[in-house]
C-alpha cells in the first residue's frame, strides 16, 4: 500500500503583541505522531519561528515578526498590527519546492488568530490543488460555524473532540483502513508528540491531564474537557526519559488540575521526577491552584525542578472571587505563599495572575489587587481578560462588548480590550500596566 505523505502546518498569526512563552503546536504534533504510527510520512512546517539569538536561558523567546497593514475587520483600530512567524511569501516558497502531499493538517489556536490560518489554507490549496486539507484546533472547536465558512478551501474542519471524523475522512478519501485510531483521551495509548520533527528541541510540553475540577466563568476548559482524565506518573516520567535522550532539559506543564487530589497524582509524579538521575527544569505558564498547595507539595515542586510557581489569584474582591469560580481566597493564597517559601522558593520565583478587563470590572479593583500583592512582595502578572465562546461570562455579556465578539472571532483578542467601559477605559488599563511595572522595579 502506498505510504501517505502528510504536512503538519502551524500557521503564522496576526496580532498586536505575541511572544513565545514556550508555545508550540502540541495537539498537531500528537495527531502527527498518531498518523506516523499508521505508517504515514509526516513533515512539520512550523511558521511560528523564534529569533534564536534572542531565546532566553529558560527557553522563551521572541517570534520573528513584521509590521503589517490592518486586516479588514480591524481597520480603524489605532494599534500596530504585526505578523508573527514567517511571511506568506516565505511559506509559499518553502512549500513550493516540496512534492505535493496527500494530506495537509493545519492547526488553529487562539480564536482571533484565524486570519493567519485562513491564509495558510488558501496558500496550501493553491499550491497543492489535489491534496486534502484538514483544519483543526481551538478555533474550530469554539467557533465552528464561523470556521467552516472561513476555512472553505479546506476539505474538512474538525473540532478538538472529533478525531473519529478525521480518521473516517482519511479512510474514505484514501480507501484504506487505519490500524491505529486512539482517542486523544487515551493518554496511555497515544504516542509521544512528534517533537523529534524539530531540528532542536528547546523544551517539551508534557500533557499530564485534561479537564479541571472547577468551572470558572471565564474559562473554556470545562466546555472543552468536561471530565478529568489523567496520565499515570510513571508514564509521564517515561516520556521525560525519552526526551532526555534527545538532550531536552526543559519541560512545560500546562495542567489545569495538576495539584488536584495531589496524593493520587502530583505527589507521586513529583517524587519520581525528584529522583531522576538527571536534573530537569519545569515551567508552568498556566497558574496552579493555591488551595491545593501544602508544605509537602511545595517541597516536592521545588525538588522536582519547578523554576517558578505562578498562582492564579485573579482578584482580591471576595465577591468576584466567588462569582467567577471560587477557586481561591486570600487566606488560602497567603497560606500557599508560606508553604512555597518553606519549600525552598524565593519570592523572585513566585508570582500571581490578576484578571483585568472582565465585563463591568472597575479599574480600582485591579489596582487594589496589585497593591495587595505588592504588599506581600509577590510579582504580579496582569492577565487581560479574553472573552471565550462557550463560557458563562461570554454567553452572559457578549452583547455588552464594544466590538461584535460573537459575530467575528477576530474581536475576541484581549489586546483590543473588548470590555472597556467608562468604569475601566483604555487609559485606565495603560495606567495599570505602568503601575505594575513601577511596583516591580521598586
Ligand atoms: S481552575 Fe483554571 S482551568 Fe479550572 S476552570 Fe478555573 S481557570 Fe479554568
Amino acid at each position: 500500500m502506498k505510504q501517505l505523505s502528510v504536512f503538519l502546518i502551524n500557521p503564522y498569526i496576526y496580532d498586536y503583541s505575541a511572544y513565545s512563552f514556550w508555545s508550540s503546536p502540541l495537539g498537531l504534533l500528537y495527531v502527527g505522531a498518531i498518523l506516523r504510527k499508521n505508517n504515514m510520512d509526516i513533515r512539520l512546517i512550523d511558521c511560528m519561528r523564534t529569533v534564536e539569538e534572542k531565546r532566553k536561558a529558560d527557553g522563551r523567546g521572541p517570534f520573528i515578526k513584521e509590521k503589517v497593514g490592518h486586516l479588514l475587520p480591524l481597520r480603524g483600530i489605532h494599534k500596530r498590527l504585526k505578523r508573527y512567524g514567517i511571511s506568506k511569501e516565505q511559506l509559499a516558497a518553502e512549500l513550493s519546492i516540496l512534492e505535493p502531499p496527500d494530506l495537509i493538517l493545519v492547526t488553529s489556536i487562539m480564536t482571533y488568530w484565524y486570519p493567519g490560518t485562513q491564509e495558510v489554507v488558501e496558500i496550501a490549496r493553491e499550491l497543492f490543488p489535489s491534496s486534502k486539507i484538514i483544519v483543526g484546533g481551538i478555533y474550530p472547536t469554539l467557533c465552528y460555524d464561523q470556521a467552516i465558512i472561513r476555512m472553505s478551501k479546506a476539505d474538512l474542519v474538525v473540532r478538538h473532540n472529533e478525531i473519529e471524523r478525521l480518521y473516517a475522512f482519511i479512510e474514505n478519501r484514501f480507501s484504506l483502513a487505519l490500524s491505529f485510531k486512539p482517542s486523544p483521551y487515551d493518554l496511555h495509548d497515544i504516542p509521544y508528540p512528534a517533537y523529534d520533527l524539530y531540528n532542536d528541541i528547546p523544551f517539551v510540553p508534557l500533557l499530564t491531564s485534561y479537564g479541571c475540577a472547577f468551572a470558572c466563568t471565564y474559562c473554556a476548559t470545562p466546555y472543552m474537557h468536561p471530565r478529568i482524565v489523567r496520565r499515570d506518573a510513571g508514564h509521564v516520567v517515561d516520556e521525560i526519559c525519552y526526551w532526555h535522550e534527545y538532550g531536552v532539559k526543559r519541560y512545560i506543564i500546562y495542567d489545569d488540575s495538576l495539584l488536584y487530589k495531589s496524593a493520587l497524582f502530583a505527589k507521586p509524579l513529583l517524587k519520581k521526577v525528584s529522583t531522576l538521575p538527571f536534573p530537569i527544569e519545569i515551567y508552568n505558564p498556566n497558574a496552579i491552584n493555591a488551595a491545593f498547595i501544602d508544605e509537602e507539595l511545595a517541597c516536592l515542586l521545588f525538588s522536582a525542578g519547578f523554576q517558578e510557581v505562578r498562582i492564579g489569584l485573579e482578584t482580591i474582591d471576595a465577591g468576584l472571587q466567588v462569582s467567577t469560580g471560587g477557586k481561591v481566597n486570600l487566606k488560602v493564597f497567603e497560606r500557599a505563599l508560606g508553604h512555597l517559601s518553606k519549600g525552598g522558593f524565593s519570592m523572585d520565583q513566585i508570582s500571581a495572575y490578576i484578571l483585568s478587563g472582565l465585563p463591568f470590572q472597575k479599574w480600582q479593583d485591579v489596582k487594589a489587587s496589585i497593591d495587595y500583592l505588592s504588599g506581600l512582595g509577590v510579582r504580579t502578572h496582569i492577565a487581560e481578560y479574553t472573552p471565550i465562546p462557550h463560557t458563562p461570562l461570554f454567553d452572559t455579556y457578549h452583547m455588552h462588548a464594544r466590538y461584535p465578539i460573537s459575530e467575528d472571532a477576530i474581536y475576541q483578542n484581549n489586546a483590543l480590550f473588548p470590555f472597556a467601559w467608562e468604569g475601566f477605559t483604555d487609559e485606565d488599563l495603560a495606567f495599570l500596566k505602568q503601575y505594575v511595572q513601577d511596583k516591580s522595579s521598586r
